[in-house]
Formats: C-alpha cells, sequence, structure tokens
C-alpha cells in the first residue's frame, strides 16, 4: 500500500510572518502521516521557523532545492547536509522552474538525487513536459530521458523510496490542469520507467505525484486515478484553509 502524499510547493512566495500564520493554522489539524502523509517544501529561509512551529510534527517541512556538494565555496547555496541537520526529510529537485530558469540539467539533477541520498533524506524529482514536445509527440521520450537521466547510478534500495512528481509546464501556474487521465497518462509511463530500470517490486513501492493547477475542485479525481498516489500543489498551497482541503480531498 502506497501512502497518499499531499505536499505544497511554496516557491518564493512567503515571509517569514506568513509562514508562521500558515503554520499557526494547519499544524494541529494534519492526519497522521501513517494515514495521508502531507508536506510543504519551502525556501531554506523559512525552515527554522517551520519547524519551530510544527507542534503536532504531522507535517513534513521540506526544502525546495540544494546543492550537489556539502560543503565549500559556493556563494549562495543551501547544503544537504545542514539540511539533513536541520531534520528535512524531503527536498524537490529538478523543477520546471530550476530546469528552466536556472539552466538545471540532467546530469546537475543527477548530482542532486546522489546528494540528496546521502544525507538520509528523500528526493521529490520532478518531471516536466511541455507543450511543444506534447504536440511533437515526444512526450514518452522526453519523460523517459529525465526520469533514466536523473537516477543514474541510484541503486534499486534508494529508487524504492523515491517520490517523483509529473508536473507539464503547461498545467504549472497556468490555471489549467492536465485532464486526470492524462495525469494519469504521464504518472504510468512514470511508473514503467522505473518497472524498467529497477523491476516491478521497486516500481509498486515508490510514489508519483501529479503537480500543475492542482485544486480543490479537481483532486478529487486526479486521486482516484490508480497510478496516481498523491499531489504537488504550488498556488493552492499558499493559503492554510485550501491546503487544508487538498489533504481533506476525501
Ligand atoms: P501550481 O504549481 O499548482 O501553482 O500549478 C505546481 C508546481 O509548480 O509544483
Amino acid at each position: 500500500m502506497r501512502i497518499p502524499l499531499i505536499a505544497g510547493n511554496w516557491k518564493m512566495n512567503k515571509s517569514i510572518e506568513d509562514a508562521r500564520s500558515f503554520m499557526q493554522a494547519v499544524s494541529d489539524r494534519l492526519p497522521e502521516p501513517a494515514q495521508i502523509e502531507t508536506a510543504i517544501a519551502a525556501p531554506a529561509i523559512l525552515l527554522e521557523t517551520m519547524l519551530e512551529m510544527n507542534s503536532a510534527n504531522h507535517l513534513r517541512i521540506g526544502a525546495e532545492n540544494c546543492y550537489y556538494e556539502d560543503s565549500g565555496a559556493f556563494t549562495g547555496e543551501t547544503s544537504p547536509l545542514a539540511l539533513s541537520e536541520m531534520g528535512i526529510p524531503y527536498v524537490i529537485v529538478g523543477h520546471s522552474e530550476r530546469r528552466s530558469y536556472f539552466n538545471e540539467t540532467d546530469d546537475i539533477i543527477n548530482r542532486k538525487v546522489h546528494a540528496v541520498y546521502r544525507n538520509h533524506m528523500t528526493p521529490i524529482l520532478c518531471c516536466d513536459e511541455t507543450m511543444g514536445r506534447l504536440e511533437a509527440g515526444e512526450k514518452i521520450h522526453w519523460v523517459v530521458s529525465q526520469v533514466t537521466g536523473a537516477l543514474k547510478d541510484i541503486s534499486d534500495d534508494l529508487a524504492r523510496q523515491l517520490v517523483i512528481a509529473y508536473e507539464p509546464s503547461w498545467a504549472i501556474g497556468s490555471g489549467k490542469s492536465a485532464s486526470a487521465d492524462q495525469a494519469e497518462e504521464g504518472c504510468y509511463l512514470i511508473r514503467q520507467t522505473i518497472a524498467d530500470i529497477y523491476g516491478d517490486d521497486v516500481a509498486n513501492q515508490m510514489r508519483v505525484l501529479y503537480g500543475g493547477s492542482v485544486n480543490p475542485d479537481n483532486i478529487s479525481e486526479i486521486m482516484a486515478k490508480p497510478n496516481i498516489d498523491g499531489v504537488l500543489a504550488g498556488g493552492a498551497s499558499l493559503d492554510a484553509k485550501t491546503f487544508l482541503q487538498l489533504v481533506n480531498y476525501q
């Protein structure tokens, strides 16, 4: 049984004061992680405040990014070792905004996946898909190559714990979600790719999320699909009430 994961990605949208109000509103109102896991990935600068305010300890506080070295002369970067020391369980790796605005390649993303695992955290690996590639019939090749590239030299045991998010960039922040069938098709493709690399056992254990304009109105239909184990929500995770509606999708 794969435990559903309802995750938010705040991006660079909140101040420390905003993060405080959010935590005050949600931290005692989330389910036990053994039933439904909930997570918010936030900028590194907010993490300490969020961890301090995570009173019931049900919310997993994640990071949105980190560097692939643990320490060194890398001005402005976030150390995965320091995130791990803070007690951060999840790090988003390879979000489409990192790929497109910060030129992250599959090789960089692969190094980051290694860095996150080396520091005993779990990557939430994002795979995107542009409208151009979809229309050109390159969807399968593109998704498969991102998954394969990101997981180079990652062992079966580590792959089993992985979370992958299928996030078509045409659906991110656009208010136009993929249909539940399109979301399922992308998540199925990712699970098949994992099965081809690691076998069915690993593929059946790892979780695949859908992300791209998820909201309280479309989440139930998306979550009903067999290959979708959760969501990664941007805009809909910013407001405490809306995030709680996502969590209570059933
Ligand atoms: P969105 O963002 O829900 O605002 O479309 C999703 C994401 O970028 O992870």
